[in-house]
């Protein structure tokens, strides 16, 4: 049988099949490129499992308080490793990126330190754990103070007002690789290097915290590797491969990771307690699989960039620039077109595919936000997945495929879904 005959019966059209496919043949040097990624950090992680000694016996969890938990602190290890950094710290009781990212932020920032984002406005969740719009237990509450730099109209560092802002207090510097919500550029590994150096050499002693969601796997190198003392992210993003069911990472210096640890356990009791239960099987599985889930995932943005770039939408990357995490922006210019993305993206979904998205208040974020996920893990977005606040510039915020063929189904079924509703048209 045809594969056009399987894209048929998930109601896409001759026409649509056929305009994927000429788009699909015009990247296949971008898709080799990926696939060589994935190789070099398929071998960078089981090269970090076979040094740390990684056995069946670290499969297994434990219970309680978790003391002498082998599986953890061997993963811990691993992922120390795999970042190249000193230590890790990779829990199921990280809740999820923002509770990394608080953690990591309040452990190391004391009353009177400022922190200092030099690449504009933090992911929006961000705002409350920092204060930027006030909250019940912020930074600010705590007397720790934030100060923001943005990039200039062009996408660059603005120098100038960094070392400008840069002063006594500032203890922290947070850079997110991620465009996140936004319509500014990813920053490349490479890039967020240049800005530490830069931030270094005018405090020698700040902190670089990254924000490093949905940015892992995607280059051959992290931020860890050039300058960052820290890296965050969440394992329901790249790092835990689609398996991890929870959990998140700060890989760093091993003070700055201490500093965590005795936050989210307690004084004295840091890294030791903490009962892995039974997750630590997908942990590992999962960043095993994490590099080619990625490359998969990035295949899929890169197919959608091309496919609405081509019918005259504006994309964040453009169809043919260089990625750095795995988000693609795609600006509908409405409400329509957002929802008909969604529906779309939710209608190829595994799991709840007869449900239909739609906008809702969702904590952390201060516009409506319409979600399209049927997920094998709720929430996750390494797993193919599209959000959109209904606000202008009504831009859809695309992300994750555990497999390729599982993205360009999605892709395909919001393109039918603008067609038939008038909100684009194929020019053949
Ligand atoms: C997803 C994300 C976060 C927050 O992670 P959650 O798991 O949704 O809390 C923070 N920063 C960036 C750049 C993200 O993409």
């Amino acid at each position: 049988m045809q594969l056009s005959e399987q894209y048929k019966k998930f109601g896409i059209s001759e026409e649509v099949i056929r305009f994927g496919e000429k788009i699909l043949e015009t990247l296949t040097p971008r898709f080799a490129q990926m696939d060589q990624t994935a190789e070099y950090n398929q071998l960078k992680v089981i090269g970090a499992m076979q040094k740390a000694n990684v056995s069946e016996a670290c499969l297994l969890g434990t219970t309680g308080y978790g003391y002498n938990d082998l599986g953890r602190d061997t993963l811990e290890a691993v992922y120390a490793d795999v970042f190249c950094t000193e230590d890790a710290l990779v829990r199921p009781q990280i809740t999820c990126g923002t509770h990394a990212l608080a953690l990591a932020l309040m452990s190391n920032l004391r009353p009177g330190d400022e922190l200092l984002s030099p690449v504009g406005k933090p992911y929006d969740t961000l705002e409350e754990v920092i204060g930027i719009r006030p909250s019940r237990g912020s930074l600010a509450e705590y007397g720790i103070t934030y100060r923001q730099v943005d990039l200039l109209p062009d996408g660059s560092f603005d120098y100038e007002g960094i070392r400008a802002a840069i002063g006594e207090r500032t203890k922290m510097v947070t850079i997110q690789r991620s465009k996140g919500y936004q319509t500014r550029p990813t920053l490349s590994v490479a890039r967020i290097g240049e800005l530490i150096s830069f931030v270094k050499q005018v405090k020698p002693d700040v902190l670089v915290m990254v924000d490093n969601c949905y940015g892992e796997f995607v280059e051959t190198r992290e931020p860890s590797e050039v300058g960052a003392d820290m890296v965050v992210g969440s394992l329901i993003k790249n790092p835990g491969g689609g398996l991890a069911p929870i959990g998140g990472y700060i890989a760093g210096k091993r003070e700055c990771v201490e500093n965590a640890a005795c936050r989210l356990t307690s004084p004295g009791l840091a890294k030791e307690v903490g009962a892995s239960l039974g997750v630590l099987s997908a942990f590992y599985q999962g960043l095993f699989l994490a590099p080619t889930v990625t490359a998969s995932a990035l295949k899929g943005a890169v197919f959608a960039a091309n496919i609405y770039e081509k019918l005259g939408f504006a994309v964040v990357p453009d169809g043919s620039e260089s990625r750095h995490d795995i988000i693609q922006a795609v600006t509908f210019g409405s409400p329509e077109g957002v929802i008909a993305f969604c529906e779309g993206i939710q209608a190829a979904a595994p799991v709840d595919s007869f449900v239909k998205p739609e906008p809702w208040d969702m904590p952390g974020y201060d516009s409506k936000v319409i979600m399209a996920a049927g997920a094998f893990v709720s929430g996750s977005s390494i797993e193919l997945s599209a959000d959109g606040p209904i606000a202008p510039p009504y831009a859809v915020y695309f992300q994750g495929g555990l497999t390729f063929p599982h993205a360009k189904l999605g892709i395909l079924k919001s393109l039918q879904n603008l067609v038939e509703r008038g909100i684009c048209r194929i020019e053949s």
